[in-house]
């Protein structure tokens, strides 16, 4: 560092005496700069501007010793390969969703989002109280890759649709962009799921590539203009009652840092998780107002037998992709009971609150 920098340094935060003053200087000098590819469209509301304020505070709180640059999908590697680039080290950082992974490992899917499983305040607890963090480091383990919780949408809309769904038999052949688990669902329901990244999603349905989509809730969906491309807004989203986003860190990257910024960078994703989570609260009742105020928007709920049955056999898919190696049943066997146990406190607590306000 050159001396002026350094006094202009030193002097801006007031460490003019003492031996303090050589500490930033030794810090400076190692400036590290990390590279973060995400599974969205570049500055996409919620989820891309939630991955760039990730990048922001890991920058920021480092005091610029860790600079974290952001890539939208398609910038540097496509949106289903961000996994394979953090694993490989070609980015040090991502974002997206692990049920993007279940090619991976079908563990994977249990820490983005389970049908009929738990609220975005319940996965936060199982993933940092119970054992899910932990769990979510060993699955990905083997690939090099360190998780995070980094976002969560909250619960989502069960989606868009150009026919009305009166009985599970409406979902016979339709052919939908559904990812995870909840595309195992519809197939056992006579559906087709299909998994396209967000910035693909619109133009399917406008062309007809695809008859139905879900993507996310009110927020997103209008930032798409999914409205101009279907007629009927389903709800809840089933298959995604609490979706956690995700930061993936290569492991060597972060086995490299000093202590202080390995502590930076896991606490500014806890930072953001909690932080998309209240934004997502804040726009998606704004955004819901929009679509059936202003563009007439045809919100349905979906009938409560549809419902029953899209439980019953998301409980038969659950327990089918359990059984499919010993890290999933470990994981299922963690998330069920966690599940369990945190229902009996939620229908005390913020089922029997929102019942009766
Ligand atoms: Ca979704």
């Amino acid at each position: 560092m050159k001396r002026r920098d350094f006094i202009k340094t030193a002097g801006a935060s007031g460490l003019l005496a003492g031996s303090t003053v050589m500490a930033p200087a030794v810090h400076a000098k190692s400036k590290i700069k990390w590279k973060m590819v995400t599974t969205w469209p570049k500055n996409f509301p919620g989820l891309g501007t939630g991955a760039n304020n990730l990048a922001k505070l890991i920058t920021d709180m480092s005091g610029g010793r860790l600079k974290v640059k952001v890539y939208g999908a398609k910038e540097l590697v496509p949106a289903f390969e961000v996994f394979d680039a953090v694993s490989r080290g070609t980015a040090q950082m991502g974002h997206g969703a692990s049920y993007y992974w279940k090619g991976k490992s079908e563990a994977a899917q249990f820490f983005a989002a389970v049908p009929f499983g738990l609220t975005a305040q319940e996965m936060n607890a199982w993933l940092y109280h119970g054992d899910g963090m932990k769990l979510w480091q060993e699955t990905y383990q083997p690939f090099g890759v360190i998780p995070a919780a980094a976002g969560n949408t909250g619960v989502q809309m069960a989606g868009w649709f150009n026919r009305e769904i009166n009985t599970v038999s409406d979902l016979n052949g339709l052919k939908m962009r559904i990812p995870g688990l909840g595309g195992e669902v519809l197939k056992r329901a006579g559906g087709t799921p299909v998994s396209l990244p967000g910035g693909e999603i619109f133009t399917s349905l406008k062309t007809g590539a695809i008859d139905a989509t879900e993507w996310v809730g009110p927020y997103n969906d209008l930032a798409f203009g999914l409205h101009k491309a279907a007629k009927y807004y389903y709800y809840p989203g089933w298959h995604e009652p609490g979706t956690t986003l995700e930061a993936l860190i290569n492991q060597q990257a972060f086995n490299a840092l000093p202590k202080d910024l390995q502590s930076i960078v896991s606490n500014a994703c806890k930072v953001v998780n909690q932080d998309m989570l209240t934004e997502y609260t804040a726009r998606n009742q704004m955004a819901l107002d929009t679509l059936v105020n202003k563009h007439k928007v045809d919100l349905r709920k979906l009938p409560d037998k549809v419902l029953d049955k899209l439980k019953q056999l998301s409980h038969e898919v659950v327990n089918d992709v359990a059984a499919k190696d010993a890290m999933t049943k470990k994981v299922y066997q963690s998330f069920n009971k966690f599940n369990k146990q945190v229902s009996n406190w939620s229908a005390v607590s913020e089922l029997a609150y929102l019942k009766v306000r």
